[in-house]
């Protein structure tokens, strides 16, 4: 069974090289080119095991390709532009955010969309949908070529692999995936080790009690610091929107999701999805070190409030049946409502140096 041979392959190199990481776990259980969670499934949707955004509802990818046209308004209509995402899915946002660029046609003439993706599932059916835009894909961020960009993604960081720290009686350790005697994958903490304590914020690191967890994202941290030297050197923006917290916190946040519900992260790799809470402060902080401006993160429920959400709501409906109508509006009161997806749900956005606060944010300086 697949499931069975992923997790014997991470138990075979386990025994040859000694506990994995949690990120080293994470990355092969989700990546693994023949195995992995994303090289096999369709994660999205109600046959899937988990519901985002863009498929709840098309106001979101409209709103953000809105949000695409008056930040390139901002940064003085270059043409050509890159739109790119990261993590497209099922090509859902992207395609609902061409619908809305097309209502500008010098920006829809000017764009050309990049999806960034890892998946051959999923660029399978991004392709089925998008192919009309001429997409073209790319495994990374850093190979995009030069030039005016506006980068959006939906979901992606809390997809890139997590470490975690565990604060011992002296020190911190570093949660590692283990086998146990019967063979089984299990969690088990490193050495303490002082040189570990410094990967966290100091004014977490030391009041912190035995057994604290501290997670940190390497990967989101280098694409924090890929996305701001490009801002640096080339005009654009970048605007994300994931599930998380700012400022950076104590707290193990990793979870697997299976069909919905949730699942043992170790149970069966490759089967269930894996993703953990953004610290949004700590990839800010990368962002601006590489010398792009951050803002942010605002709650998604005030975000697409900024955006007019509930303007495009009235006109949508205005030409729906009444079926329709009730699913247009569940739709957007489940990405707005503060106890749904409207105050976890959080958007940042990073800017070249000196243009203007992007909308649906606040002026720089505002609290993080
Ligand atoms: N944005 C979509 C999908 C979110 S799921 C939505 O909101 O519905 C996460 C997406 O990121 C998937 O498309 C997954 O294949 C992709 N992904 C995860 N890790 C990746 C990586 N390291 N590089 C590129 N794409 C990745």
């Amino acid at each position: 069974m697949t499931r069975d041979a992923l997790a014997n392959k991470i138990a075979r190199r386990i025994r040859a090289e000694g506990p994995l990481s949690l990120a080293a776990y994470m990355a092969i259980a989700l990546h693994d080119p023949e195995l992995g969670y994303y090289a096999t499934r369709r994660p999205l949707g109600g046959a899937g095991d988990f519901v985002t955004a863009p498929e709840i509802s098309q106001l979101f990818g409209e709103l953000i390709g809105l949000w695409c046209v008056v930040v390139w308004e901002q940064i003085g209509r270059p043409d050509p532009v890159i739109v790119a995402e990261l993590g497209p899915g099922s090509g859902m946002l992207a395609g609902d955010l061409l619908r809305a660029a097309a209502a500008v046609p010098e920006f829809r003439r000017a764009m050309r969309l990049y999806l960034v993706e890892a998946s051959p599932v999923l660029r399978e059916e991004q392709r089925r949908r998008l192919a009309f835009a001429e997409p073209v894909w790319l495994n990374r961020v850093a190979e995009l070529p030069a030039g005016p960009a506006l980068i959006v993604g939906n979901e992606f960081l809390d997809a890139l692999p997590i470490r975690q720290l565990v604060r011992g009686n002296s020190h911190w350790a570093e949660r590692m995936v283990a086998l146990d005697r019967a063979d089984r994958l299990v969690f088990a903490d490193g050495p303490e080790n002082p040189a570990l304590s410094l990967l966290a914020p100091e004014a977490l690191r030391d009041p912190a009690e035995p057994g604290a967890v501290f997670e940190l994202c390497p990967s989101a941290l280098a694409l924090g610091t890929v996305l701001g030297a490009r801002l640096a050197r080339d005009p654009g923006a970048v605007l994300l929107i994931d599930y998380g917290h700012s400022p950076s916190r104590l707290g193990a946040s990793l979870r697997a999701l299976s069909h919905h519900h949730p699942a043992d992260p170790l149970a069966s790799p490759g089967s269930a999805d894996l993703s953990a809470h953004v610290d949004f402060a700590a990839f800010a902080d990368a962002a601006r070190a590489a010398g792009a401006e951050a803002y942010g993160p605002v709650p998604q429920g005030r975000f697409l409030d900024a955006l007019d959400i509930s303007a495009r709501l009235a006109a949508l409906s205005g030409r729906a049946t009444p079926a329709q109508r009730r699913q247009l509006e569940t739709g957007v009161e489940r990405l707005l409502d503060p106890a749904q997806m409207g105050d976890l749900f959080k958007a940042v956005a990073l800017v070249s140096p000196r243009l203007p606060t992007p909308i649906g944010f606040e002026p720089a300086g505002a609290p993080w």
